[in-house]
């Protein structure tokens, strides 16, 4: 997955740089919201709508990237059609089952999914539990290349992929030809809204902001929505603390968030070493090999993704009786819609206590 966050997070570097210079003729292209993550993504589709969807960044997150690499790239290199592949992704949540689902994926077969299936970590120890298997018996393998262990890295960011440091680096480079060391995050109103700023003479060149939790996001969209919100960039996630919290993580015996596993996952996350996604040749030859180049359209089509409003979510929130599908169903299915078969099969009876005698020998 390293590999798909890479693909995002330099896209999502891209789009910001290119945001921002397009930002004083279009006023919505900035700030730019990443998109990585579903909880989120769904809520401002289907919620919040057009004052918010242009300002979503069009880089697929890594989950969907993923999706692409192995039903496209994958495929063609193993010479395998795409439903031949059974992709399943372990995730922190179950909003990526969701995510999965969404329409708009685009891989070599049309109509075929990225994802074939998605369990959450929690699933996961749940089914090695039920199976007698130990994560110690269990060997990772790689996709692409060999992968030696020493070479196993991770992004900036403990609780995300960590687009708000990449880009945030990038785009101090390119836009102002500033290095950043350390990326500092300050504090504002709670732990789970911070600021990062980049400033020279006393100006500030770049505001950027992680917004985590609905609590914070709310805020976040009220003040957009009356033009107060200063910001170039957001790193949105839908859970407080991000992704460590999802709610798909292995749990306690009682079901709540295992505190102490967590602490273990994140100190063991903290000591992979951080590499940034473009000093990687293998992205670059990725680039080549399954994109034909960095810019190219087949780059755009794979590594890209478009949004709907709510008024265009109409798959899922369709008044049954204006589907013509349901209308041939019943006659097809039923011999119509008041027959006695439509009767039989799609209707039930209930019964009174006094004839429930057979298992619950209640007294009333
Ligand atoms: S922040 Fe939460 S909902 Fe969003 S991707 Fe992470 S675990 Fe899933």
């Amino acid at each position: 997955m390293t590999i798909a966050a890479d693909f995002s997070i330099l896209e999502s570097q891209k789009e910001f740089v290119r945001r921002y210079h397009q930002h004083s003729e279009e006023e919505r292209a900035l700030p730019m919201l990443t998109s990585a993550c579903p909880g989120w993504v769904r809520y401002a589709e289907r919620v919040l709508g057009r004052p918010v969807t242009p300002h979503l960044c069009t880089a697929k997150s890594p989950q969907q990237v993923m999706g692409s690499l192995v039903k496209d790239y994958f495929a063609r290199q193993q010479n395998l059609s795409p439903e031949k592949i059974f992709h399943v992704i372990v995730a922190p949540c179950y909003d990526k089952k969701l995510e999965a689902l969404r329409e708009g994926f685009s891989t070599a077969l049309p109509g075929s999914r990225g994802a074939d299936c998605v369990l959450t970590s929690g699933e996961i120890a749940q089914i090695m539990e039920q199976s007698d298997l130990s994560v110690k018996d269990a060997t990772v393998d790689t996709l692409f290349g060999d992968l030696k262990e020493e070479e196993v890295r991770r992004h900036e960011g403990r609780g995300s992929d960590g687009h708000l440091a990449h880009v945030f680096r990038h785009a101090a480079k390119e836009l102002f030809n500033e290095d950043v060391g350390e990326v500092t995050y300050r504090s504002l109103r709670n732990k789970d809204f911070q600021e990062v700023t980049l400033e020279k003479n006393g100006e500030v060149l770049l505001r950027f902001a992680a917004t985590y939790g609905f609590r914070n996001i709310q805020n976040m969209i009220l003040k957009l929505k009356k033009g107060k919100f200063p910001y170039h960039f957001v790193e949105v996630l839908a859970c407080p603390g991000g992704c460590l919290n999802g709610r798909g993580q292995a749990q306690t015996a009682d079901g709540h968030a295992d505190k102490s596993l967590l602490r273990q996952m994140e100190g063991i996350y903290s000591d992979i070493p951080v590499r940034p996604p473009e000093t990687s040749a293998h992205m670059q030859e990725l680039y080549q090999e399954w994109l034909e180049g960095t810019d190219s359209p087949k780059a755009q089509e794979a590594l890209h993704t478009t949004y709907q409003s709510p008024e265009h979510c109409t798959h899922s929130l369709r008044p049954p009786e204006t589907s013509a599908h349901m209308q041939e169903l019943y006659q097809e299915w039923l011999e119509g819609t008041d027959s006695p078969k439509a009767q039989e099969a799609l209707h039930t009876t209930y019964q009174s206590p006094e004839h429930c005698t057979h298992s619950l020998d209640i007294k009333w």
